[in-house]
């Protein structure tokens, strides 16, 4: 039965049980049609009021400036890794060509030379790289553009074990410097690393001022998790399937003034005799923003249960927002990482103090015993604790501390810790 279960996996994630009981029902009927959510066109106007009842959802608890507009889009997390460098490098580009073009007049070919040897010397996209979906990102990055244009300007990983354990001060990051018309193409990072348990505690200085970067953010695992100050990011991004809603959508936040008419895309035949990547049309933004997300079919069902789940927190937190919501988050992961920190014999938090993610609690139980983790995987299921394995690729324990984890939860959580520990 759900009510004796607390799930804590890393995404898929838990979702209200109230939207879900909600869901079953407008999957077979929605609103007396006698027909169901996931078989009326997304070109209804029932379509269309979904949409727009998710977009003012977001744009409340997130407090989103009008010059922001919000996409939805099929591509999932990783979609967006390719769709912000689709995009970025093609705003970068159409830029520089019009500078050169001012300077050199109707010569297409002598424009063409000189925006070649631009692209060649100055293109450059900056990758914070601090956990596994950050070094995705980059990666695919360097696949499309070519490595010599990725300048990783932080490479968190631990010499020895290459984990990913903690943020390098902000003094020691190389990132491309600013200058008049100058610059990289997009500063990127990663909010919240899902699989290594870091978290940037707040939002990096030397990407902050009046000749600030074009900061594109991955926010999949800590979206609507607390107070984001929108207008320092060019573009957020998450997938939906953690925080938000279930499989199926990624949200976009983008800035209006990366969109036509405010801004001018490279054209594909552009980018071609540049050997610059050309973006798959899904993943267009100026198409995307144009068609009110709706260029191809959206999957309307998904949007739906992320703008119930959004609503359940606007009518749970009211004025206080996400920052209602921030408080359960933080008092939460804070009676967990206390708990943790009590029996330091027997749990070890992976990451770093000051980067310890309120969103996905990693840690080792006995030094890493494989025997004993499984132990306490196992004792845990049988209280009702289930999905705590940790990533694949780290191993561990995780508990995945989304909004839909109870704060009740979170003490089924903490007295089995205590039980174990005790008991150890
Ligand atoms: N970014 C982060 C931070 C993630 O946690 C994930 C998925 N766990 C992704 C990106 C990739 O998302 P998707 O599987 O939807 O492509």
């Amino acid at each position: 039965n759900r009510s004796d279960v607390h799930y804590w996996g890393a995404g898929p994630a838990p979702l209200p049980t109230a939207v879900l009981e909600k869901a079953s029902q407008v999957l077979l009927n929605y609103k007396d049609k006698g027909i169901g959510l996931c078989e009326i066109s997304h070109r209804s106007p029932d379509a269309n009021e979904i949409l727009a009842h998710a977009k003012q959802t977001l744009t409340y608890l997130l407090e989103i400036p009008d010059d922001y507009e919000i996409l939805f889009l099929q591509s999932g997390g990783s979609g967006e890794f390719s769709a912000t460098v689709y995009n970025l490098v093609a705003i970068w580009v159409e830029k520089k060509r019009a500078k050169i073009a001012e300077e050199v007049g109707d010569d297409k070919g002598e424009v063409l030379r000189r925006l070649r040897t631009v692209v060649d010397e100055e293109l450059k996209l900056d990758y914070l790289v601090t956990g596994s979906w950050s070094l995705k990102a980059s990666q695919e990055a360097a696949r499309l553009v070519g490595a010599k244009h990725v300048n990783v300007a932080v490479d968190a990983r631990k010499a020895g074990d290459g984990k990913f354990v903690d943020i390098p001060s902000e003094d020691k990051w190389t990132l491309t410097p600013r200058t008049s018309g100058g610059g990289p193409a997009l500063v990127y990072f990663c909010d919240n690393e899902t699989v290594d348990g870091v978290e940037f505690p707040a939002f990096p200085h030397s990407l902050e001022g009046d000749d600030a970067p074009l900061v594109c953010a991955d926010m999949s695992s800590n979206f609507i998790s607390r107070k984001v100050d929108v207008r320092k990011y060019a573009v957020i991004f998450g997938g939906a399937q953690k925080n938000i809603g279930n499989t199926g959508i990624a949200i976009v936040i983008i800035r209006k003034s990366l969109l036509p008419p405010a801004v001018t895309y490279a054209s594909a035949d552009l980018l071609r005799e540049l050997n610059l990547p050309v973006g798959p049309i899904v993943l267009d933004y100026p198409t995307i923003a144009k068609n009110n997300s709706l260029y191809n079919t959206l999957p309307i069902f998904d949007v739906w249960i992320a703008g119930q789940v959004m609503a359940g927190l606007v009518n749970t937190y009211g004025a206080k927002r996400i920052g209602g919501q921030e408080d359960i988050s933080n008092e939460k992961a804070r009676i967990i990482y206390e708990t943790l920190d009590k029996y330091p014999n027997v749990y070890r938090v992976v990451p770093g103090n000051a980067v310890r993610s309120r969103m996905n609690i990693c840690f080792r139980v006995h030094g890493g015993d494989a025997d004993k983790e499984k132990a306490f995987l196992a004792g845990a299921e049988k209280k009702g604790l289930l999905g705590l394995k940790g990533h694949r690729s780290v191993g561990g324990i995780r508990a995945s501390n989304y909004n839909a984890v109870s704060l009740e939860g979170a003490k089924t959580l903490v007295s089995y810790l205590e039980d174990y520990a005790n008991s150890a």
